[in-house]
């Protein structure tokens, strides 16, 4: 694989970056992943956007334009022969001498790379669902930043797999956040139901894109905390990321959503996102 670091391009065994990059020492940095289908990247956007925000809330400076992003996100697909797949970027405060302190002159690093993931948007787990259990959620306040600490994410997510699920479902006062890397909804009574924007939850740029298509398509959204309990009785459940779209939720805590299947509202959701994502696609 090819790799960017810094503007420069490398086969991935020769990039390098410092052992004193506060991304490293720090979980100082925030990421991206945007997803490419047919070779274009999905909603690039709205992932610029949100990176800006991340960047902004965190006092770091935006390394490069968004147009330049936009061109090594390109030159990056190009490079590594992505026709489906994923591209990631990760931004760090830079490498500065080990200290708490936020650093007056450092130079971000940014960083990316590709993987890639035939056949993204027809995965299997579409058509059978995923499994979830529900777990504590143990993370720290800002969820709404796109840090890379992920490793209350990735301890739950392991956690989930011991228990023979797929993914996790983190829990707050009762309340269902959202998924280790995905955002969480139910549909009670027709209705969609998925947790207002907020520092609890990360802003996905999937779930902005989503509510609107259902929007307009005159399905019935609400934007509020949910309960387990009302998960558990929910007539679907299903999650979203840019990665996994829109995926329908099967079983949580060992019990079948509905009847047990991906249900109508989820399918229709994900074949609308899509099809209209693919033709904004650049
Ligand atoms: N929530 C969390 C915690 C995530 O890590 C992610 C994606 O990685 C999402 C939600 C979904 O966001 P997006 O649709 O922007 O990928």
């Amino acid at each position: 694989r090819i790799v960017h670091v810094n503007g420069e391009y490398f086969p991935e065994d020769q990039a390098r970056v410092s052992v004193f990059d506060r991304g490293f020492l720090f979980a100082d940095a925030v990421y991206e992943v945007t997803s490419v289908l047919d070779g274009k990247l999905i909603d690039f956007p709205g992932h610029a956007a949100r990176l800006a925000r991340s960047l902004a809330e965190l006092d770091m400076d935006m390394p490069v334009t968004e147009e330049e992003i936009l061109s090594i996100h390109r030159e990056m697909v190009t490079r590594n022969d992505i026709t489906d797949g994923l591209v990631y970027l990760q931004v760090t405060r830079g490498a500065v001498d080990r200290d708490f302190l936020f650093p007056e002159d450092a130079q971000p690093t940014i960083v990316l790379f590709t993987q890639a993931k035939p056949g993204l948007a027809d995965s299997p787990a579409a058509r059978t669902g995923l499994k979830v259990v529900t777990l504590p959620d143990r993370r720290w306040g800002r969820r709404d930043i796109k840090t890379v600490q992920l490793l209350y994410p990735s301890m739950a997510k392991t956690e989930a797999k011991r228990q023979g699920a797929d993914d996790a479902w983190l829990v707050e006062d009762g309340h269902v956040t959202e998924g280790t890397s995905n955002n969480a909804y139910i549909v009670r009574n027709g209705t969609i139901v998925t947790r207002q924007l907020g520092e609890e939850i990360l802003h996905g740029i999937t779930r902005r894109a989503v509510l609107a298509f259902a929007r307009e398509a005159q399905m019935k959204v609400e934007e509020r905390p949910f309960t387990v309990e009302e998960a558990r009785s929910a007539e679907e459940a299903f999650v979203t990321s840019a990665s996994a779209f829109v995926m329908p939720v099967v079983e949580i805590d060992g019990r079948p959503v509905g009847d047990g299947q991906p249900g109508p509202v989820a399918r229709r959701l994900r074949e609308i996102y899509l099809e209209e994502s693919r033709k904004a696609a650049i």
